[in-house]
């Protein structure tokens, strides 16, 4: 079922009635570019789940997202998808290619001029699109989305899934996670990743230590394992995090129970969410 009413007082509207994609059943119907198709097609993936046909409308036209659907649900794509769409949006990446990031720009505003946003997000968005495409961004431009997940193993997972369908792309992305890498390794390299897939807490502590290390050009927040992540015990690391990221960005929340507080919203100051709880019957 779904569309339920979230708890914690948060509405849920219906989700995945979106005019032109709600319908779609498979990610090739879906206005994604080539390299993307070609990478999840590789990748053994045809056939939406329910959370992906729910959320990936409304996450590529570039809205924030709050996404609930059990585990196993295929959650991790939801995400992977739009970071992988925005990232070659901005040009970021070694490849730096042209034609692939116009045809990306021509993919959102399809989705943009179909899709019943509100003028202020759909003015907003163009905005940044305009704005994106005339500065041209190359792989100096650094990064470009976080990832937050709330442990190494989970981190570890997702990052598998970018190397995946993210093949075909041009871009550099890495899991910064404590141990997987000495500090200094990660400290040398990571001023030249366009994704990055962290820890809440070793993600803060390149934020104070790692010279030049820039977030404020990030396009996607994207957090995953939302409960775990706003929990109190990442609060102060999670708030310190988000003090220091653009507050115009898009934000993606992920999590396997729809149960947060107006108050978590409002830390990650989520924008006009677009509330999706998928409950597939057993
Ligand atoms: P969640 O984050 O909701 O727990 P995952 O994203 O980890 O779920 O996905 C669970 C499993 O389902 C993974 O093995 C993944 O490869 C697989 N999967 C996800 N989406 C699809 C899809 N559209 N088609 C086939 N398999 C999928
Ligand atoms: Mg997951």
């Amino acid at each position: 079922k779904r569309g339920a009413k979230g708890a914690g007082g948060v509405p849920s509207k219906a989700a995945g009635e979106h005019p032109e994609y709600g319908a779609c059943a498979r990610f090739d119907e879906l206005p994604l570019s080539k390299k993307t198709k070609d990478g999840l097609r590789k990748a053994g993936y045809t056939e939406m789940s329910e959370i992906q046909r729910a959320a990936l409308p409304h996450a590529l036209c570039g809205r924030d997202v709050l996404g609930a659907a059990k585990t196993g649900s295929g959650k991790t794509l939801a995400f992977v998808i739009p970071v992988l769409m925005s990232a070659a949006t901005l040009n970021l990446g070694s490849s730096l290619e042209q034609e692939e990031a116009s045809e990306c720009i021509h993919c959102l505003a399809e989705v943009v001029s179909k899709f019943p946003v509100k003028p202020f997000a759909a003015a907003t968005l163009c905005q940044a699109l305009e704005k994106l495409y005339r500065e041209r961004w190359g792989p100096e431009d650094g990064v470009g989305c976080i990832v937050l997940s709330p442990n190494k193993d989970l981190a570890g997972q997702i990052f598998n899934v970018f190397q995946k369908v993210g093949k075909l792309h041009g871009f550099s992305a890495a899991c910064i996670v404590g141990n997987r890498k000495g500090l200094d390794e990660e400290k040398a390299v990571i001023n030249n990743m366009n994704i990055l897939v962290c820890t809440p807490g070793r993600l803060l502590q390149h934020m104070g230590e790692t010279t030049n290390f820039d977030c404020s050009q990030i396009q996607i927040l994207v957090i995953d394992e939302a409960d775990q992540v706003l929990d109190k015990n990442f609060q102060e690391q999670v708030d310190n995090v988000v003090s220091q990221l653009p507050k115009v960005r898009q934000t993606l929340l992920f999590s396997a129970t729809q149960t947060k507080s107006v108050k978590d919203l409002a830390r990650v100051s989520l924008k006009d969410p677009e509330y999706i709880s998928v409950h597939e019957e057993a």
